[in-house]
């Protein structure tokens, strides 16, 4: 089964191409075969060519300084884009237009629109996240980062951890506790705070691949304007989950795409290695295509929810479940395929948003060993597979929800776990 477009979207599809032409390097072999300077200098210059151009946002209203794209001709971009190897914004902006600028579009003030859309766009906020905390990941909900009114700011007393890129940030969203005296998911608010302040201590933490853009953030009688609330006072929960259904939906009718090409990556390493004979590495070569098949079928039914107008929902979870565990197995399989080829150092750090190593990057062990660790937090961050598992149980398909132990407001269920 292959889905068809309409004619007038092959026509868009045709016009996307030509811009590509037109501004890329003429010797474009995708993201993944520029080196670390070139790579940084090329997404910089990018992201204005794709601002100047409208493409940037292609889904935000032209109003708004998007594109203002029917839901197809998204779609095309995003393919277009992804077979190319072409990143379709720049680095933080997965947080800046991805998450929060979609969702201060869901739910922001007209007001709160005006101020902070044209900034995202324009590079002068760049966001990251702060939901997570040293007592609430998964039970999210726990969090315990608490903000109090004094006149017109609020001070923000706490800590976030897991915070990623946050040293190429200037803004944090975060959840914090507005009202302890409630039910715990009652009592949060969604705030929209500056990072360049002095109550606000930014913390790197380095990772096992040697990364060190995760960060431990530490609020310390930070201050936040009153009006940076997103979508009203203790209504954070709602809030939080549109965007998470934004950044577990990230790619889902591209994902086929980024994971395709890897598979690809992976038939070239058996070649290389003499191991296309072998019946365990078919096994897992037919594993593989079936998988990223799959993954295409889902995209078809995530775009055919998306041309409805709906909004990724709790659905998005089956994919993010889907694509992560895959990542783990085929990672995992290179890596025994290889055998002592495996043991190298690391390669190139240069991923697609969901993990999947970028277009045109070069098929060395090194590079493997570098996606095999990569994988491994895919299963963990944007909400780890047993999260997505109960979601999906309890949001998608209506089973009787988990017990929970903690009834009663936030502050009592705090004094119940210290006691
Ligand atoms: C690469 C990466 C980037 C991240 N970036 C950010 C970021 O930018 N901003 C941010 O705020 N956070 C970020 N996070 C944090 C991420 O959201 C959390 O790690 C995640 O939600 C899990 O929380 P936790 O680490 O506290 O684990 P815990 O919640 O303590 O979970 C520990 C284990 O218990 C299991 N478990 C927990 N509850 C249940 C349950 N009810 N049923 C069954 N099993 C359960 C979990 O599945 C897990 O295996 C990032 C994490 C990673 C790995």
């Amino acid at each position: 089964m292959q889905p068809t477009y309409p004619p007038e979207t092959e026509q868009y599809r045709e016009k996307i191409n030509a811009f590509l032409d037109e501004h890329l390097p003429s010797s474009w072999q995708g993201i993944g075969a520029l080196e670390d300077a070139q790579r940084a200098r090329f997404q910089g210059e990018w992201r204005e060519i794709l601002r100047d151009n409208k493409l940037l946002a292609p889904n935000w209203p032209a109003e708004y300084g998007g594109g203002g794209l029917t839901h197809l001709e998204q779609v095309v971009l995003n393919e277009e884009f992804a077979k190319r190897g072409v990143p379709t914004s720049g680095s933080n902006d997965g947080f800046s237009i991805g998450m929060v600028g979609n969702t201060i579009l869901a739910w922001g003030s007209e007001e709160q629109k005006q101020h902070f859309i044209p900034r995202i766009l324009s590079g002068e906020d760049v966001w990251c996240q702060g939901y997570s905390e040293p007592n609430a990941g998964s039970d999210l909900a726990n969090l315990g980062c608490k903000a109090e009114l004094d006149g017109d700011q609020w001070i923000v007393n706490g800590q976030k951890i897991w915070t990623s890129s946050g040293q190429t940030a200037n803004m944090i969203f975060v959840l914090a506790r507005t009202d302890p005296d409630v039910p715990k998911h009652k009592g949060i608010s969604f705030l929209l705070m500056s990072v360049d302040q002095p109550g606000v201590e930014m913390r790197p933490i380095t990772n096992i691949a040697r990364h060190d853009h995760f960060n431990e953030v530490f609020f310390t009688d930070a201050t936040c304007p009153k009006d940076n609330v997103l979508g009203g006072l203790n209504n954070g929960w709602a809030v939080g989950n549109t965007l998470l259904g934004y950044e577990r939906g990230v790619g889902a009718t591209t994902t086929a795409l980024s994971f395709g090409a890897e598979y690809e990556l992976f038939v070239d390493m058996a070649r290389k290695h003499g191991k296309l004979g072998d019946p365990l590495v078919r096994q897992d070569i037919a594993r593989f295509y079936t998988t990223v098949q799959i993954m295409k079928y889902r995209g078809m039914q995530a775009l055919t929810r998306f041309l409805a107008g709906q909004q990724p929902g709790p659905e998005s979870s089956i994919g993010k479940l889907f694509w992560s565990h895959h990542h783990h197995r085929i990672t995992e399989a290179a890596m025994n395929m290889m055998g002592a080829d495996a043991m190298v150092g690391l390669g190139e750090e240069t991923r697609s948003g969901i993990g999947a190593p970028a277009i045109g990057i070069e098929n060395t062990p090194a590079n493997w060993m570098s996606s095999f660790l990569v994988a491994r937090p895919g299963t963990i961050y944007a909400g780890t597979s047993e999260v997505q598992r109960n979601i999906i149980g309890e949001r998608v398909l209506g089973l009787p929800k988990e017990p929970r132990a903690d009834g009663g407001s936030w502050k009592e269920s705090q004094a119940a776990y210290k006691s």
